[in-house]
């Protein structure tokens, strides 16, 4: 029997399929500043998206803090305690001044934060399912898998979506997870590595962090791009492997880890792809999706520069003035005339890419 949990209450249909929430950001008296991440880039995204009129408070979904037995659905309570020791944190954040915190801030200043996002994957694979796309605006810990953290991740939250779904949703046997953060994605590697309902593409740069050469056994199909790639060579790789994916098995439930690190000039990720290139690179991936009629869940994992919340949010914009996501069309279902005729156009689009 599974556990009763908060995440799977049923959603307003007059809401976006987007989650969020004003805890996600970490902010204590300027500690997040000694961090090279942008710590409030999940608001940014939100102020943005408000400020051109697409979404208004009350119609976003507020995500909720995924709870301990929530977590031990994939966690292990040694892994749990462990975040009980500030050192520990310290060490999986990549945030050194964490280590000489009282862990009770620790908790309610970095870990909550994390929790909450947790909780919002959770909560948008749901909502992915009913409405046949969702964004949590956070979330993508993908180097945490059940027994170990790192890399800023803490919680896996797209092995706890994933597993949710299959455990709590009938008809939801079979995910596909796309990986397109410049990094490996060896958290939900890890964690479902003989696990044959779920199929992984994972797309990183070669010669950065984590390297997991055990994880990388559970990838089905592998994309590894050398330094400083550029937009023309990665989105042909791109749509070429998502596309390949999806053919060779329709999941039930796709997973998208939207890494905006990719970006030109990212301090970490190591490749050369513009802010056009990754508005691009999204609509390509949501209309393989939304042409097979496969429902997405979408979050935006790793990339903290400056002008990262922007590209996120100009994303978003592009996909809503595409057809690709949108109220009406996620409320009324495939049903819709509208949704026919944008799956006609999308078709006829890729087919134009592929010539570019
Ligand atoms: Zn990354």
């Amino acid at each position: 029997m599974p556990h009763r949990t908060e995440l799977y209450q049923d959603v307003p249909s007059t809401c976006w399929p987007i989650v969020y929430s004003p805890d996600y950001n970490i902010t204590f008296m300027g500690l997040e500043k000694l961090h090279p991440f942008d710590a409030g880039k999940w608001g940014k995204v939100i102020d943005f998206l408000k400020e051109e009129k697409l979404v208004v408070d009350d119609l976003i979904v507020q995500a909720r803090e995924a709870t301990e037995d929530d977590l031990l659905v994939v966690h292990t309570r040694r892994y749990l305690n462990k975040l009980k020791w500030s050192f520990v944190v310290a060490t999986i954040t990549e945030i050194p001044p964490v280590l000489f915190l009282p862990n009770f801030l620790v908790q309610r200043k970095v870990l909550k934060p994390l929790r909450t996002q947790t909780g919002g994957t959770i909560m948008a694979g749901k909502l992915a399912v009913d409405r046949g796309w969702a964004i949590n605006v956070g979330g993508g810990f993908h180097h945490c898998s059940s027994d170990k953290g790192g890399g800023f991740c803490a919680y896996a939250d797209i092995t706890l979506a994933i597993k949710f779904l299959f455990e709590r949703v009938q008809g939801v046997s079979k995910a596909t997870i796309i990986d397109l953060d410049a990094h490996q994605g060896n958290g939900h590697e890890r964690d479902f590595m003989d696990d044959s309902r779920v199929y992984i593409m994972d797309a990183y740069n070669r010669y950065i962090y984590p390297g997991d050469g055990f994880a990388k056994r559970a990838i089905k199909r592998k994309v590894e791009l050398e330094w400083g790639t550029e937009d023309t060579e990665y989105l042909q790789k791109v749509q070429t492997h998502v596309e390949g994916a999806l053919n060779e098995l329709k999941p039930d439930i796709i997973v998208y880890n939207a890494g905006t690190d990719i970006l030109d000039g990212d301090p970490l990720g190591g490749l050369a792809i513009s802010p056009q290139g990754i508005v691009k690179r999204d609509e390509v991936v949501f209309k393989a999706a939304r042409s097979r009629r496969i429902p997405i869940l979408m979050v935006t994992s790793g990339g903290y520069q400056k002008r990262t919340a922007r590209i996120i949010a100009d994303s978003i914009l592009n996909l809503h003035n595409l057809g690709l996501i949108d109220k009406e069309l996620a409320t009324s279902g495939v049903e819709n005339p509208k949704v026919e005729q944008m799956l006609r156009n999308s078709v006829a689009d890729l087919s134009k890419l592929s010539l570019q």
